[in-house]
Order: C-alpha cells, then structure tokens, then sequence
C-alpha cells in the first residue's frame, strides 16, 4: 500500500454536507460558539438542495385557517403510520419559527397581495385533518431550494464557518463506539486530511443514484449512509423509496408537485382525468405513492400515452399563462428543454421517478445517530450526529409529503446545532488519533484506488441501476424482491473485479466514481434485503403479494447492518415512536386507509 500523509484539522463540530441541512446546522453551531467545519464534495450551493423546487411546509395560516397539529396529523397519516410521533410533532411544531427565521435571513419567498409569504397546496397537506385540500407550502415561485441553499451558505460565511469545499470524505474515525471525526480526500491536489471533532454531523444526503431513473444529482451517492455500515451501525427502513409521479419521461428531470397545486393535472391516453376514480376527494393531489401507483396501473393496463403507451399527461395548458410565468418559470424551462413542449400549449409527458429515499441513519429528534445496544433501541452513538435526507429521523416513515423535506432540513439542522451547543464544550482538546484509527479508511482507498479487474465502475452501477429499477419499483412482488436480492448479491460481489485507470490523486474523477459506487452498491444490497423481508404493503412499499398493511406484525422499523466481507445483511427492529412529546395528540393506526 502507497504511504499517505493525513493532514490534521481539528474542531468542535465537523459538519459534512452543505446541502440545506448541513448549512443549517453549521450555522446553528457557529452562532452557539462552536468552532465548525463544513466538509463539502461539491460547492456548498451546487448541494442538491438548490433543486428543489415546489416548496417548504410549515402551518403559516397566510392563506386560510391552518394549525401545526393538522400538519402533524397530515405527516403521520402520510408516512402510513411508521412516523416517530414525537419527531413529527417536532417537526410540524417548529416549522412555522424556521420559516420565518428563513425570511429574515433573506429568503426571497413569493409573496400574496397583502405582502405575506405565499403558501401553495401539496398532496396530502389537509385542513382539519382531513377535511380538505389546504394551501401550507410557502414558495419562492418554484426555485425554493435555490432560495434557501443561497441564503443559508451567505449566512454561514457570516458566521465564520470554515468550508473545506471539494473535500470527499472517506470514512468515519471511529474509537471504541465513540465517532471522533472523518478522513477526507481533497480533490483537487490529491491530498488526504483528517478532521476531528467532539462531534461529526453527517449531512450527506440520500442516494437515489442507485436507481437508473431518479430527479436527484449525480452527487446524490449516500456516502455518510455508506459510512455509517462500515462503522459497523444498522440504517433504517430502507426498503421505503419514494417515486415522484412527475419526472419528465426519458430525462428524469423533476416537474414540481407545485404544477399540480396550481391545478395542474394527468390524464391518460383517453383523455381522462384517471386520478378521480383513484382518489375521489384528493384527486391529482392524493399523496405521492398514490399517484404513482395509479399512473403505473393506468400504463400496464394499456391506457398510457405515446406511440409505446408508456406515459402519462401532465397538463398545466388550461392556466393563465401569467401564473405558469410567475409562479412556474423553472419547470416551464425543463419542459422546453428536456421534453421540448411549451407548457402553455402542450401537455408533458411524464412518468414515476425515484425522487426521496425515507430510510437512512437512524436518530432522535436531535439528530443524535442511534443504534440499537442489548435492550435499548434507541441508544445514542456519542459524537455522531445525521441530519436531512440522510437521516431517518424518522418523519416521514413509509412515505414523505412533498414539501416535508425542507422543513426536516431547516428544523432538524437547528435541533443538531442547538444539540451540539448543550453537549459540546467549546475548545476542549482532543485525543490523539493513532494509525489504527485510520488503517481501514486508507487500505479501502488505496484498493479501490488500484483496482485492476476487468469491469469498469460505470459497467457495475449499470447493472445495479437496472436491477433496483426492475426489483426495487413502484410495485414489488417476492418473486421480483427475491431475484433481485440474488442480482445485487453478485454485482456487489463483482465488485472485486472492478477497474479503475487513473492511478492519480488530483481530480481523479474515476477513482471518485469508484468510491460513489461501492457507497452505493452496500445501500443497494440493504434496501432490497429491507425490502423483500418485510412482507406487508406501507406507504411507498406496496406490495402485490402482501396488499395490505399489517400493523399488528410490522408497525415497526427496519433496521439492517451489513458486512462488506461477506455481503451479508442482518435484519432487527426498532418500535414506532407512537407517543408525541406533549402526549394530547396522539394518531394512532386507524384500521382503514382512506384517501
Ligand atoms: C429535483 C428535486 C426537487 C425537490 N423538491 C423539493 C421540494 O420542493 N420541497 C421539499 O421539501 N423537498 C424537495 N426535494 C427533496 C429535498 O430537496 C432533498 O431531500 C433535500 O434537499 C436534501 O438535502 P440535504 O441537506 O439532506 O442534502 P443535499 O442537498 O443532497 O446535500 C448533500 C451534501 O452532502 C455533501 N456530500 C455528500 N457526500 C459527501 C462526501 N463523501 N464528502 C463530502 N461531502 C459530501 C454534498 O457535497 C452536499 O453538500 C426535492 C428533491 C429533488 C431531487
């Protein structure tokens, strides 16, 4: 193995990410005296974050009567009762002050006559639990991500955080069961660092690259996730992947849930608004595996649209042009470019797409990492926290409302920063790292870094592209699950063979891709295992052979280790937190789903 050199840093709190959640808790760090880091493999505002664009929830009220606990009930309902109650009351509770917080620092949100923040209405957002649709996301026209990531980074920068931009972090430097920071590569002059801090917040984002189809980046690999299983501690519910039933058909590319707020809506190849007959009531903005589902049923029972009727219709061509070009300019764009359609005039086509992976780290509503330990489902991993998409805090259980994230992002970001201030003692000195904490992190990257099989990366995440998008889909079935719990189990295995052919340390995007794949390929192994195991239908996990939802038996979470050596998964359970935390509202599982 090639001798390499780690360049020490050490601080109070390591963040890695500056996505929404990263900068959100780097910031909160910094305001609460903490010298903080934030470790980025990509500019902070080139995080995925920037490409959200329908919205952010909170119960505002600015558009009729609203009140955080019918957000609360709308979450827990949505996440088909899998949802930690008392991190959704968190959540839908706080979310109102984040989104003010958000304003003042300068988000640029769209605004009603009277001058207030303007809020659209989502899928599954109801007014007196229930009852109707109401108008809860607030909305920077249709580029809030874009609005938040920018606003957040000039913050943090005004907080004295101090970014290490283009630095891949490799691995978790973990002590005795205690995480002490992480080792990273920097990009662009080869150079490998090690960065300690009394606590490691990872902000890293999920990995719908695992799919062939997604709306997220090429970045979106999952790495802290990955981290995490080789620190030898379980990810949660992983089984559940959310398919947004509007990416452009062919390109992937997201069209805002926002399109259908704004009374956009599908139809099928007779023209039919097909989403009555599925959803009476919530109609095109029933919740998104819903929608998704009855889009697939439509096209396999032969009334998709195009000459191969596999698609679906998006209409926004009924609108006042003036609203698609105030309120959707973004997405108005994407279907010119990606679909080249003028959404005035022509429909776009669409289809389901891997958008949101609700699995991740397990944590507490203060983003502290869990594991379970004897009895103890819920012990504390010290010095490790996890926040936004790669996190399971868990809020959104089996299945995520649209505009959920971003108000996980903010409020949770804040919950870890609040957190690290209380438990963290600012400029206390750190231990000494020995090699043996670091041995590991190297040897895996010298490997891959010299690899010299036969199958290049982009020929392996291929294959495991494919095989999630086929056994891994919309709708599952043991036969598929099972076939393709045997397919990812050999191309992770292939994965010994894989070749890389730049030996170099500067920009060495092969080596980089590498390192994304094996992150990937580990997640992959685990969410199929998560989900051929669990044999019930929740949420974005439906299942044809399992129909319906079992709480008596599966009223539970997943959690699932794995061992690189031998590609093995191994299952346990966490319980659903159905307690709130100020326990005079709690929904617990009625026995019928009603849409
Ligand atoms: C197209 C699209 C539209 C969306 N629209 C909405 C919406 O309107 N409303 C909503 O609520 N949600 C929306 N979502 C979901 C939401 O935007 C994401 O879940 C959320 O932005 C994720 O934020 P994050 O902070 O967890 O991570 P990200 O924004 O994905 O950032 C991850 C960060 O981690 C860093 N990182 C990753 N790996 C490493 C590594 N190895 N070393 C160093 N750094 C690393 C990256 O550099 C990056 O800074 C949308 C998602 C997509 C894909």
């Amino acid at each position: 193995m090639a001798a390499y050199e780690l360049t020490q840093h050490t601080y109070d709190v390591v963040v890695v990410g500056a996505g929404g959640s990263g900068l959100r808790a780097a910031l909160g760090c910094a305001q609460a005296g903490l010298k903080t880091a934030c470790v980025s493999k990509v500019f902070p505002t080139r995080s995925h974050t920037v490409a959200a664009q329908g919205g952010i929830s909170a119960a505002l009220g600015n558009m009729g009567q609203d009140d955080w606990r019918w957000h609360m009930y709308d979450t827990v309902k949505g996440s088909d009762w899998l949802g930690d109650q008392d991190a959704i009351e968190y959540l839908t509770r706080n979310a109102p002050a984040a989104v003010y917080e958000l304003e003042h620092w300068g988000v640029p949100f769209s605004r009603t006559d009277e001058g207030k923040i303007y809020q659209r209405a989502f899928g599954g957002m109801t007014r007196n639990m229930g009852e109707g649709p109401v108008q809860r996301t607030c909305a920077a026209a249709d580029r809030t991500g874009h609005a938040i990531l920018h606003t957040l980074y000039g913050q943090s920068l005004n907080h004295a955080v101090s970014f290490f931009t283009e630095y891949m972090a490799l691995d978790l430097i973990m002590d005795e069961g205690e995480c002490r920071g992480v080792t990273a590569w920097k990009l662009d002059d080869g150079s490998l660092h090690a960065f300690r801090g009394h606590q490691t917040i990872l902000a890293t984002g999920g990995y719908g690259r695992a799919y062939f189809s997604c709306t997220s980046a090429h970045t979106c690999t999952g790495d802290g996730n990955a981290m995490v299983l080789r620190a030898g501690l379980p990810l949660q519910d992983m089984e559940f992947v959310q398919f947004h039933p509007t990416g452009i058909y062919g390109a992937g590319v997201l069209i805002t849930e926002g399109v259908r707020g704004e009374g956009g809506y599908l139809t099928n190849s007779e023209g039919e608004r097909f989403m009555e007959r599925y959803a009476p009531s919530a109609k095109d903005l029933a919740s998104r595996d819903v929608v998704s589902r009855s889009m697939t049923v439509e096209i396999n029972e032969g009334r998709g649209v195009g000459p191969g009727k596999d698609h679906i219709h998006l209409h926004l061509d009924h609108l006042d042009p003036a609203i698609i070009h105030d309120r959707l300019p973004g997405i108005s764009e994407s279907a010119a470019v990606f679909a080249g359609v003028d959404v005035t005039k022509q429909p776009i086509p669409v289809l389901p797409t891997v958008h949101y992976n609700m699995g991740g780290i397990p944590t507490n509503y203060h983003g502290e990492v869990l594991t379970k330990r004897g009895d103890d489902p819920d012990a504390v991993v010290p010095g490790l926290m996890a926040i936004g998409e790669a996190a399971c805090v868990s809020v959104h259980g089996a299945n995520r409302l649209g505009s959920n994230s971003l108000t996980d992002l903010v409020v949770f970001g804040r919950a870890a920063g609040l957190r690290a201030g209380e438990t963290v003692e600012a400029g206390k000195p750190h231990r000494d790292l020995e090699p043996r904490h670091t041995e590991a992190h190297l040897a895996r990257f010298d490997r891959l870094r010299h690899a010299s099989g036969s199958t290049s990366t982009a020929q392996l995440r291929l294959q495991m592209q494919k095989t999630m998008q086929t056994s891994c889909a919309v709708y599952r079935t043991g036969e598929l699950l099972e076939q393709g719990a045997v397919d990812i189990a050999r191309i992770h295995g292939g994965s010994s063979d894989v070749r890389v052919t730049d030996r170099g340390l500067i920009y060495n995007t092969d080596l980089a891709e590498t390192i994304e794949y094996d992150n990937l390929i580990a997640q992959a192994v685990v969410t199929v295992n998560s989900a051929v195991n669990r044999t019930e239908s929740r949420g974005a996990h439906a299942r044809e052979d399992f129909k319906d939802r079992d709480d008596v038996n599966w009223m539970k979470h997943t959690l699932a280790w794995f061992d690189e050596g031998t590609g093995q998964t191994r299952l346990d359970y966490r319980p659903v937190h159905t307690y709130t935390l100020s326990n005079d509202i709690a929904y617990i599982a009625p026995k019928a789903r009603v849409y």
